[in-house]
């Protein structure tokens, strides 16, 4: 995997201000991971997907990601970093193999970790446990009871909510929480740590900031744009000074 140029990133932003945060994230590692099909980086359960983005955005940006958060209590804003290390979860074991077993109450399940795809696909669903359900069910790739094979229509609703939560415990990364702490009023909660949200937001405000850098300096000196993207950050900020002192 490659860090992202400053052509790249204008490239991933054209394209992903119209996706959907599932696809952007696809758009971003699609251009980091050319080795990669499209569909070979869809099939990638959410949490080696995560890691990768994960990896791209300290390549990109170096290791200390900066977040903000709001108390839920007292609504102060606080800004605190993050070592990306501290976000990698190590995987568990077997998280990288294709088929998992859960065996309960009799029954066996062979699963797959939810993938991009599987996550567009329950998109429309109506409620989260629509959503818990049809995601389990293409997920399940066998299950059975004394050997005779259950169809996932029949699955049982304790079954379904073990399969969920298996799902989770074998893709850690998938779900990485913040403990945060509001230096106003003490209040401590656990946050969300969404890598797709988080990086989007760090590249729209790159993106914009080298659009004004292209403007200032193809109006100081007549560059050409793919120029000026090609010098090196320093290189284009000492120019920058320079056409505007
Ligand atoms: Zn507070």
């Amino acid at each position: 995997m490659r860090s992202l140029s400053a052509h790249d990133l204008l490239e991933v932003w054209e394209v992903g201000e119209d996706q959907h945060p599932l696809d952007r994230a696809l758009t971003l590692l699609a251009v980091a991971c050319p080795e990669l099909t499209w569909d070979e980086l869809a099939a990638l359960s959410i949490g080696q997907r995560d890691a990768r983005l994960l990896t791209l955005r300290e390549r990109t940006s170096g290791p200390k990601l900066n977040g903000f958060a709001k108390c839920p209590r007292c609504a102060e804003r606080l800004e605190f970093g993050m070592a990306a290390a501290d976000l990698r979860v190590v995987a568990q074991p077997d998280a990288g193999e294709e088929a998992q077993e859960l065996v309960m109450d009799g029954l066996v399940l062979r699963f797959r970790l939810p993938s991009s795809r599987d996550l567009a696909a329950v998109l429309d669903c109506q409620d989260p446990a629509a959503a818990r359900n049809l995601l389990v069910q293409r997920c399940v790739i066998e299950a059975s009871r004394d050997g005779v094979s259950v169809a996932c229509s029949e699955l049982p609703a304790e079954a379904i909510t073990g399969l969920a939560q298996r799902m989770a415990e074998c893709d850690p990364q998938a779900e990485v929480l913040l403990n945060l702490r509001c230096p106003a009023c003490d209040h401590t909660w656990q946050a969300l740590f969404d890598i797709v949200a988080f990086f989007w937001a760090e590249l729209v405000t790159q993106a914009k900031r080298l659009l004004h850098e292209v403007h200032t300096l193809a109006r100081a000196y007549g560059w050409r744009e793919a120029d000026i993207l090609s010098m090196s950050a320093r290189r284009r900020q000492f120019y920058l000074e320079m056409a505007i002192s």
